[in-house]
């Protein structure tokens, strides 16, 4: 899925993630369920051997690699998908799954360089802040301000936790008003109506569009470039109309936004460094 923090391959495209659920709320992790099954396998690729689950499901149209930050890699495929098939296309792949498994080892990366102190430049919207730290005042104390591209924050404690957690909140809080104004930008365009925004805090999805026509979005967006952030918009406002990930839902998307594919790709290279 593209809000999704993970890296996705299938046999029929071996870059492209596949879209694998058709309902609109969408990029949870795959629940087990009666009509699948698990087993664990590995197999010598290059000069390593590999481990990695192979699910069988029922509702699966074709074999599909996944590879998530601290899970591995996980194949699914429908019944009847034979070892000897899997591993043939793992073979063809092993250049993507080397690089995917290297790059999910890691803990993944801050796009955000530490420390965060006084001085630091943080990604906001496809800008840059400045953020300064001042000690707190009882009182007569502010909890945050900015102006011409600071951040001042004002803390009691200086400990990294407490800091991170001051800039944390301050970006929700800022998300309410960047998403509502992109949502309303990109809207004037498709003409829809939409519910409540929500921001969410989420690991790995970057937004959601509810049957009542809700819309959440991450605020770790924020830490994106602004044509991503759009681009996670777009494609929830998209759902209003098509609720589904079909050939006509990647139409609209593509109306508003043409290379929708490379902020895709750039969400699932960069998405796991979108955190303080
Ligand atoms: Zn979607």
């Amino acid at each position: 899925m593209p809000e999704n923090a993970s890296a996705t391959s299938s046999a029929t495209s071996p870059m492209q993630s596949s879209g694998r659920s058709s309902s609109r709320r969408h990029g949870a992790p795959n629940a087990p369920s009666k009509s699948t099954t698990v087993r664990q396998r590995a197999i010598s690729l290059g000069d390593a051997t590999i481990t990695y689950r192979h699910r069988v499901s029922r509702r699966a149209r074709r074999l599909r690699f996944e590879v998530r930050p601290g899970n591995g890699l996980e194949v699914t495929t429908p019944p009847g998908v034979s070892v000897a098939r899997i591993e043939a296309v793992m073979r063809e792949k092993t250049d993507w799954i080397t690089k995917m498994l290297v790059r999910y080892a890691q803990p993944p990366l801050s796009v955000v360089e530490a420390p965060l102190q006084s001085g630091a430049l943080l990604p906001f919207a496809g800008g840059q802040l400045r953020l300064e730290l001042d000690a707190g005042r009882p009182g007569r104390r502010k909890a945050a301000a900015m102006e011409e591209g600071t951040l001042r924050l004002f803390l009691d404690s200086m400990s990294p936790d407490a800091v991170r957690m001051a800039i944390e909140r301050w970006y929700r809080r800022q998300a309410h008003y960047v998403f509502a104004e992109r949502a309303a930008h990109w809207n004037a365009q498709f003409g829809y109506n939409y519910g409540r925004i929500a921001i969410r805090d989420q690991k790995s999805r970057w937004g959601s569009c509810s049957r009542q026509g809700n819309l959440n979005f991450n605020w770790r967006l924020l830490l994106a470039p602004l044509v991503v952030l759009d681009y996670i918009v777009i494609h929830e406002l998209a759902h209003l109309k098509e609720g589904n990930h079909s050939t006509r839902f990647w139409a609209l998307v593509a109306e508003k936004c043409p290379d929708y594919r490379d902020q895709r790709a750039w969400l699932r290279q960069h998405g796991p460094e979108l955190h303080f």
